[in-house]
């Protein structure tokens, strides 16, 4: 029976492979054996004890990892999986990675007549519960058609933006402007405030008037003035994100991308241990010890 081998049950790896177990054979690997077993025990997906085992009939292989190191080391190697897939195999990488390394990946595994795509998502630990992420796409046409049953189970939306790679560069440049959008708006709380305008008031008309965004609507309101800080989605993770935006710009004018990235990179010692990306806000004092409306109703 054709399998898929889902690797990567994190914070979104988990709800997205029970997903994807529900619509399909999944078999299901991570470090962590607590959460093979959690998604193993909500979902007919069949856990993968080690790696260096494969249950029969894989033949396609999702992948959601932290970095390009983490995906790389998966698959290349004589343990890796690049030398043990059958040839005609597929290899979905939907974890936010490096376009020049995807590329890389994606060549090799051509010379294995093994199919590439990088599919990276965009909506958070909600949207990949819901199943309704937005996925953007980068391979070969007749790849992309290939994993294209598997990115319905888990998006809403699936855009293919251009061959290998192209998928984790769209990603990268969504996410500055994500960490953007979260920088400029607690600068303008911080601004509202010295003018004696509440934070959940400005947000309010923000998200009432052209100002609004994802972070406006969603974030600030549920993590940021509740100080709650757990989306779900680590600061590290986002500064990568941002790392590789930056490595596409050479020779480009973006002052304003570098002066995000600055900020970013130089305030991580400022947040300890295992931030999450939301905490960008705390670099300017908000979400502690304040009151918010949302405290207010409770
Ligand atoms: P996470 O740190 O919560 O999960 C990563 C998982 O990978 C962990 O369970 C870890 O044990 C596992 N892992 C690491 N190395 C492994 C290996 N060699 N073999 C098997 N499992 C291994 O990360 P996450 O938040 O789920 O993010 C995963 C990817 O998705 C990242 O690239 C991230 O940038 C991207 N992303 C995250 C979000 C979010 O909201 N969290 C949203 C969009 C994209």
């Amino acid at each position: 029976m054709s399998t898929t081998l889902f690797i990567g049950l994190g914070n979104m790896g988990s709800p997205m492979a029970l997903l994807h177990a529900r619509a399909f054979p999944t078999a299901v690997f991570d470090l962590s054996a607590d959460a093979v077993a959690h998604v193993t025990g909500e979902s007919p997906a069949t856990a993968v004890a080690d790696l260096a085992e494969l249950p029969e009939g894989v033949d396609t292989v999702i992948l959601m990892l932290p970095t390009s190191r983490h995906v790389e080391r998966v698959l290349r190697g004589d343990d890796g999986l690049f030398a043990r897939l059958p040839e005609g195999a597929l290899v979905i990488d939907m974890g936010s990675s490096e376009p020049g390394s995807t590329r890389e990946l994606a060549a090799e595994g051509a010379t294995r007549s093994i199919d590439y795509v990088d599919a990276p998502v965009s909506g958070g630990v909600i949207k990949a519960v819901s199943g309704e992420l937005a996925i953007m796409v980068g391979g070969a046409d007749d790849a992309v058609a290939r994993a294209m049953s598997h990115l319905e189970v888990l998006g809403g939306s699936i855009v293919h933006v251009g061959p290998a790679g192209a998928g984790d560069a769209a990603k990268a440049l969504n996410n500055l402007v994500s960490a953007s959008n979260i920088a400029v708006a607690s600068e303008a709380l911080v601004v509202a405030e010295s003018f004696g305008i509440e934070p959940a008031t400005m947000i309010e008309v923000l998200n009432a008037a052209t100002g609004r965004s994802q972070s406006s609507e969603l974030k600030f309101p549920r993590y940021v003035l509740t100080g709650t800080f757990d989306s779900g989605f680590a600061y590290d993770l986002m500064l990568k994100d941002i790392t590789i935006a930056m490595g596409m710009t050479d020779g480009l004018d973006i002052p304003v991308t570098r002066t995000v990235f600055d900020r970013l990179r130089d305030g991580r010692p400022q947040l300890g241990d295992h931030p999450d990306h939301t905490e960008i806000a705390r670099l300017y004092g908000l979400g502690e010890n304040r009151t918010t409306s949302q405290e207010e109703n409770e």
